[in-house]
């Protein structure tokens, strides 16, 4: 479940189809899909793209904050929007780890953690954390997708970031500033 901010005229809550593709809001009335590096969302009853985000972001939530765009339903004319999605939950623990295909492949390497979360690497299978330091004797890890793999959580947005440079990070309005590395 996903929650917009800075909607406007778009409803609140979204809900994940099965497949983590397509995102209909929870009044079945507008229905959010990526196409051609392009979000967008749509009425339903029309089709009628009503907001859209160029974008490289693979999942609603790592679409950066300044790509969206919405269209004023009175006038038809388009306007820059602070439009952003955010993870509704994302409580999770060894038992009950996030999945990266839910979460977006890039959550990693885009989103400032104001938490620690246990994921799923879907390369291996593995259970990891993601915090910087030891938690229960283990190091924290961070997916990497285009590497396909997990590194560590110690260094991975002072380190293994830098060899991607042209993921930008997201840089967030509400949430503080916190650094990945420090968590
Ligand atoms: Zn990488």
């Amino acid at each position: 479940m996903l929650t917009s901010f800075n909607r406007d005229f778009l409803p609140e809550v979204w809900l994940a189809d099965f497949n983590s593709t397509v995102f209909k809001s929870l009044c079945e009335n507008y229905t959010m899909k990526y196409h051609d590096n392009t979000w967008t969302v749509e009425k339903m009853n029309t089709n009628e793209v009503v907001a859209e985000a160029a974008s490289l972001g693979m999942h609603p939530t790592t679409v950066l904050q300044n790509q969206w765009r919405m269209k004023d339903s009175k006038t038809g004319l388009w306007y820059d929007s602070f439009l952003y999605f955010e993870h509704t939950n994302l409580e999770s623990s060894f038992d009950s780890p996030l999945s990266m295909h839910k979460i977006g492949y890039d959550f990693f390497m885009r989103k400032k953690l104001t938490k620690i979360v246990w994921y799923e690497d879907p390369s291996t299978g593995m259970i990891f954390h993601t915090a910087a330091k030891q938690k229960n004797d283990v190091f924290g890890k961070r997916y990497c997708c285009i590497c396909g793999m997990s590194f560590s959580a110690n260094n991975f947005v002072s380190q293994h970031m830098r060899k991607h440079p042209t993921i930008s990070r997201m840089q967030s309005p509400v949430v503080e500033c916190i650094f990945l590395d420090e968590i």
